[in-house]
């Protein structure tokens, strides 16, 4: 059998007023964005470096560093997208990965349902989303930024996943 591998992401950014609010690669207009390099997605971002830690690729850094101006302002679904080919690529099938935003705005709740579509549809793999919040404690808390965690299980080669 092969022994799934897991992975573990993180990502924090400023909220910018005025900024659109990309995350979880859905734009909400009910709440302001966060600046970045990119579209500041932290969610995807999360997801992406817990599925190349996963597979031992790096991290969002060094595939998608400041350092390489083709992608600045490049979309999450569009980073999601290359992350995905650079698993397959080096051989990984990707089980499942799941992503939490941690912010007092946008609510995800209503939302849930089209981003874990849209973000399923983009990796090939089952991807669950979910939000909470600090309870008004810390950067998150106090509104100044957004915050997410995410992990992703893969496997080497073709091999399914056990029952
Ligand atoms: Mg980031």
């Amino acid at each position: 059998m092969t022994i799934p591998r897991i992975g573990l992401g993180s990502d924090v950014h400023p909220i910018e007023s005025g900024r659109p609010c990309w995350l979880l690669g859905l734009l909400f207009d009910d709440a302001d964005g966060c600046s970045g390099h990119s579209d500041g997605d932290v969610a995807v971002h999360a997801l992406c470096d817990a599925l190349l830690s996963a597979a031992s690729l790096g991290d969002l850094g060094s595939v998608f560093g400041v350092d390489q101006p083709q992608w600045r302002g490049v979309t999450g679904a569009r980073m999601l997208e290359h992350v995905r080919d650079l698993l397959t690529a080096a051989g990984f099938t990707v089980g499942n990965a799941v992503v939490q935003v941690i912010a007092n705005r946008p609510k995800i709740g209503p939302r849930r349902e089209e981003a874990q579509r849209l973000l399923t549809g983009l990796l090939g793999a089952p991807v669950s989303v979910s939000a909470t919040t600090t309870d008004g404690l810390g950067l998150t808390g106090r509104g100044e930024g957004m915050a997410a965690i995410a992990t992703a299980l893969v496997v080497a080669g073709s091999a399914s996943m056990p029952d």
